[in-house]
């Protein structure tokens, strides 16, 4: 399953973000997600719910932020959002599109006691 090795992934560097500053409880991570990674918020939050119970990370919050899949034209320079199965530029038609945002997968932030 996807997001439950996202999750794992995640609370690693969550793990060890805590450890390096010393912090023992979790209150909440604040993650960033792409519309082209294809994960299910619902799914990701159940896996984080349930990678947690019984650990001392247990009852942290997570926030996710979508963030929609964008590009730029390399011909004219437009910004636009990329719609599913089409990636032609909207004002001159250009296919050369250098994707903006839409495929990261980011932790932005930890919150922790
Ligand atoms: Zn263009």
């Amino acid at each position: 399953m996807h997001e439950l090795s996202i999750t794992r992934s995640m609370l690693e560097v969550v793990a060890r973000e805590m450890k390096k500053s010393g912090v023992k409880r979790l209150k909440k991570v604040s993650i960033r997600v792409g519309e082209l990674t294809a994960v299910e918020p619902d799914a990701l939050r159940f896996c984080f719910d349930e990678s947690i119970k019984g650990t001392p990370l247990e009852g942290a919050a997570l926030d996710i932020e979508n963030v929609p899949l964008s590009g730029k034209c390399d011909r004219c320079g437009t910004e636009f959002r990329i719609e599913a199965f089409s990636n032609a530029c909207p004002k001159c038609g250009g296919n050369d599109i250098e994707r903006t945002a839409g495929t990261e997968l980011d932790i932005i932030s930890i919150e922790a006691v």
